[in-house]
C-alpha cells in the first residue's frame, strides 16, 4: 500500500469524527487525533508523556509546541492516515507543512442552523458502565435504542453542558474565525495538498460517497 495523508477541516457537528472512521476502515489509514496522541503520550510514560501529564492536571492547556512535537512523532511513523482536529491554527498548519505533505484536504461545510440543530441534538455516553466509551447519539437523526441509555454500552447518556443553542452559535463563530477561515485560507489554494470543499449537510452516507469519489484513483 502507498503513501496516503488526509486532513479533515470542519467544525463540530460536520460529521469529521464518522466520516473519519469509515475512511480509515476502508483504506487502511491510521486514524489520528490530537486528543488521542496526547492521552497516548501520557499513557506511555515518555518524557514528553510526563511533562504533558504534569500540565494536564494542573489544568493547563498544552501548549502549541509540545502538540506539534507529538504530532511529528507520530507522522513521522505513519505513513497512512487521517488527521482529525488538528491544525486549529494557522501557525499550526505552517508547522505540519514543514514536516509532511498532504495529499487532500478535505473541508466540510455545513450551513450553520444544520450544525445548530445536530449539536443541541446530541447525546453523548457517560462511561459509567464502560469507561471511555465513545458512544454519540443524537435525539433525531440516531437515537438510541432506548432513549437515555447508551447502545454500546448501556451506561446513562448526558448532554453537554454547551450544547445548547447560544452557547453552540458561540462555538461555531469562533471555530470560523480562528480555524475554519485561516485553514481554509491556508490551504484553498491547493499547493498543499489538493483542497476538497464537501457538502456535508446530507445524510453521512452521502457525504461519505462524496469523498470517497473524490478518492477513486487512490489504490486502497
Ligand atoms: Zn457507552
Amino acid at each position: 500500500m502507498g503513501e496516503l495523508r488526509i486532513l479533515f477541516i470542519g467544525p463540530a457537528g460536520a460529521g469529521k469524527g464518522t466520516q473519519c472512521a469509515k475512511l480509515s476502515e476502508e483504506f487502511g489509514l491510521e486514524h489520528i487525533s490530537t486528543g488521542d496522541l496526547i492521552r497516548a503520550e501520557i499513557k506511555s510514560g515518555s518524557e514528553l508523556g510526563q511533562k504533558v501529564q504534569s500540565i494536564v492536571e494542573a489544568g493547563n492547556l498544552v501548549s502549541d509546541d509540545i502538540v506539534n512535537e507529538i504530532v511529528k512523532n507520530k507522522l513521522d511513523r505513519t505513513k497512512r492516515f487521517v488527521l482529525d482536529g488538528y491544525p486549529r491554527t494557522k501557525e499550526q498548519a505552517e508547522f505540519l507543512n514543514s514536516v509532511t505533505n498532504l495529499h487532500y484536504i478535505f473541508s466540510l461545510e455545513v450551513n450553520k442552523e444544520n450544525l445548530v440543530e445536530r449539536l443541541s441534538g446530541r447525546r453523548l455516553c457517560t462511561g459509567t458502565k464502560k469507561p471511555g466509551c465513545k458512544g454519540m447519539f443524537h435525539i433525531a437523526f440516531n437515537p438510541p435504542k432506548v432513549e437515555g441509555i447508551c447502545d454500546l454500552c448501556g451506561s446513562e447518556l448526558y448532554q453537554r453542558k454547551d450544547d445548547n443553542p447560544e452557547t453552540i452559535e458561540k462555538r461555531i463563530n469562533s471555530y470560523e474565525s480562528e480555524t475554519g477561515k485561516p485553514l481554509k485560507d491556508f490551504y484553498g489554494n491547493g499547493d498543499k495538498g489538493e483542497f476538497i470543499s464537501i457538502e456535508a449537510d446530507e445524510a453521512p452516507g452521502m457525504v461519505y460517497e462524496a469523498i470517497t469519489s473524490k478518492l477513486k484513483a487512490v489504490s486502497k
